[in-house]
């Protein structure tokens, strides 16, 4: 409702404005001698110069028609609103003093296209400032017709309209558009007649006599049923005579006609007589009221050309017709007839030029503003369908539900029994008091497996050994078979860590064996893959870490894989206390989860749970494990002391 109201009276006022400043612009002679007369009615006449007065008439009407175009688009709607305001407002204040003074009887708010009393227009101006107050008052409940970057172009275009097309083309030759009563097409004779009668007429003030003998021709001159010629110079004074070669010689054509030719004016003879020694005129002067001849004709010098008494032609001395134009008799040329341009052909004219760009202008600018809303719009959706793919998408950490978090410990050769079983003891009573967000497994020395599995709340920390024998059982003093494992009550077994493959020269094939025989007797395998720091500085990684797989677990059918665990530990980070970068650790796990994708399909990529294992701490394991690839960690110094390895389960509550 109050975008409505706000957009009616913006209406409104676009439209008042527009008129206004157009009618005003069209006719920038007229609107400067209101100008002069508000000075005079001032007492400030003499101490404005015309080309001032001349200069404001022009800014004026264009400032007041560009800013209803603006009012009509919703160009910069907040300075607009202020301006129409205040400029109503004075308005409003001025027409106040001129309906209790009265001292001018015509504001010429709307130059001589409507005349209102000065009453009139006091009130049609308090209805304005109402409006006026509510767009202010909101201005961006204001619809806009046009987007903000195109903008610029409607107010230039409507500049160069106003200013060069309008008030330019009217100042140098006439108004385009005649409101007075001097217009082509005029009946004068008729019109002089009606007020002789005592009818109300504008003609009140028109007379013509001699300059010689003060004879009223009036009537002789509008009686005549011939072409009769008008030179309108209301001031000899500061007529133009640019031009007096073109006005003589068409002096010279009435004279071979017999067309009768005058020149009217208000200049005293003194000027006359001047203007006769400069310029050679020959042609008879008369006399008539200044005002009306300014009325007549806004050029000084114009003429006008009466057939009949009616005005059939006016021209300004910068548009006199040339010579050809008047090669024969008047009555068999065009010039002698009243020409075809009329109103309506020139609103056509208006319409077309500017009327018409700018609605054209307004539609690609809608429809861009319509692509651009529609790009936008299935943006939001693709994105939203992005978001949904996203969520459902097991990858998405915060989707897995297949995928295990896990955090494991590796103790390493650390650790007596007592002080092993003391720190398992601890890392059980935090836990259980404190429930992680992941699953936890501490991997412990053999010797601790059986006594740690006694007290350990395996739903809550798993356990496993670090290495497993790659033989079942046998002759093989110092080895640990992997069905040993088991039976301590651990169910996990950590294999391929680097520094068996390095320092017991574990190879593929044995790691290959140790899984099977692992998985045989249910141990859950958490295997370790890694390049060593020349291999990283080679960017051989990638090709480790497969022939580490391909060595190793790649045998496995799809349902023994699923139950491996790997972790990923590149061996110049493992202890060394330089982590890889969240960002290389993931862009190796997304490596490994496609190759693993590539064996097994995706869907078993996406549920195997891999590590990164090297240095990490409470400190750095928030930004690896935020890493999608990046299932959770195994750990070796780091886990020997409760608080750190808490730490770092805790970076799963983050
Ligand atoms: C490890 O030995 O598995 C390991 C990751 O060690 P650290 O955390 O000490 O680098």
């Amino acid at each position: 409702m109050k975008k409505l109201a706000v957009n009616i009276c913006r209406l409104i006022l676009a439209v008042t404005f527009i008129l206004s400043g157009f009618v005003k612009a069209v006719d920038p002679l007229g609107t400067q001698y209101k100008i002069q007369d508000y000075l005079t009615a001032m007492g400030l006449s003499r101490y404005v110069p015309d080309f001032m007065t001349l200069s404001a008439s022009v800014l004026l009407s264009a400032t007041e028609f560009i800013l209803g175009i603006c009012l009509l688009f919703a160009i910069r709607r907040r300075l607009v609103s202020k301006m129409v305001l205040v400029i109503l407002a004075a308005m409003t204040l001025l027409t106040l003093w001129l309906a209790l003074a009265d001292p001018i009887h015509d504001c010429g708010c709307f130059g001589d296209a409507l005349v209102l009393t000065n009453w009139q227009t006091f009130w049609k101006n308090v209805v304005l400032l109402l409006l006026a107050i509510i767009v202010w008052r909101w201005p961006l409940e204001m619809q806009r017709l046009i987007s903000e970057p195109n903008q610029w172009i409607v107010m230039n275009y409507s500049a160069v309209f106003i200013l060069v097309i309008i008030s330019g083309r009217s100042l140098y030759t006439l108004p385009q558009f005649d409101f007075r009563p001097y217009h082509i097409g005029t009946n004068l004779r008729e019109g002089w007649q009606r007020m002789m009668d005592g009818e109300d007429s504008p003609y009140a003030d028109f007379f013509i006599e001699t300059s010689d003998d003060g004879e009223d021709i009036t009537e002789q001159v509008l009686n005549d049923k011939g072409y009769t010629f008008l030179l309108i110079s209301p001031h000899l004074e500061q007529a133009d005579d640019s031009q007096l070669d073109e006005l003589n010689q068409i002096y010279e054509y009435c004279l071979e006609n017999a067309y009768p030719f005058y020149c009217l004016t208000a200049s005293p003879a003194r000027a006359i007589n001047h203007w006769c020694d400069m310029t050679g005129a020959e042609y008879p002067f008369c006399q008539t009221d200044d005002i009306t001849l300014k009325t007549i004709i806004r050029s000084n010098p114009g003429l006008i050309l009466l057939k009949d008494g009616v005005i059939i032609r006016k021209w300004s001395h910068n548009a006199l017709p040339d010579e050809q134009a008047f090669s024969g008799r008047l009555e068999d040329t065009e010039l002698g007839q009243l020409p075809s341009d009329n109103v309506a052909s020139k609103i056509l004219w208006i319409l077309t030029w500017f009327v018409l760009p700018l609605v054209l202008l307004t539609i690609a600018d809608r429809l861009w503003a319509w692509s651009q809303w529609v790009r936008k719009r299935n943006k939001k959706y693709a994105d939203k369908a992005k978001k949904a793919i996203k969520d459902n998408n097991p990858l998405n950490k915060e989707n897995r539900i297949m995928r295990k978090k896990i955090v494991a410990g590796n103790w390493k050769m650390n650790m007596n029994l007592q002080d092993g079983i003391a720190l398992a003891k601890e890392l059980n009573e935090t836990l259980k008091a404190d429930k992680p967000n992941c699953g936890v497994v501490i991997c412990t020395p053999f010797i601790h497996l059986a006594s740690i599995a006694q007290f350990l709340d395996q739903d809550i920390i798993g356990l496993g050994a670090e290495n497993c024998a790659d033989k079942e059982k046998g002759a093989f003093t110092g080895e640990v078979s992997a069905e040993m494992v088991k039976s301590t009550g651990a169910q996990y077994v950590i294999l391929g860590h680097s520094e068996r493959r390095e320092y017991y020269k574990e190879t593929p094939e044995i790691l290959k064996e140790k899984v099977l025989l692992a998985q045989k007797n249910d141990l859950k395998v958490i295997f370790c893959i890694g390049e060593s720091l020349e291999e990283r500085e080679a960017g051989k990684q990638n090709e480790v870490v497969k022939a580490e797989l391909e060595g190793s677990v790649f045998n496995l059918s799809e349902e023994d894989f699923r139950k491996i665990v790997i972790a990923y530990e590149p061996i110049w980070a493992i202890g060394t206390g330089k982590t890889a970068t969240a960002e290389q650790a993931e862009e190796i796990h997304a490596y490994i989860r496609s190759i693993i994708a590539e064996k097994y399909g995706q869907a078993v990529a996406d549920d195997t749970t891999i590590l990164y294992g090297g240095s990490c701490k409470a400190s750095n394991a928030p930004e690896l494990f935020a890493k999608p690839d990046i299932d959770g960690g195994l750990i070796g110094g780091a886990s020997l002391k409760c608080a750190d390895f808490k730490g770092i389960i805790d970076a799963w509550k983050k």
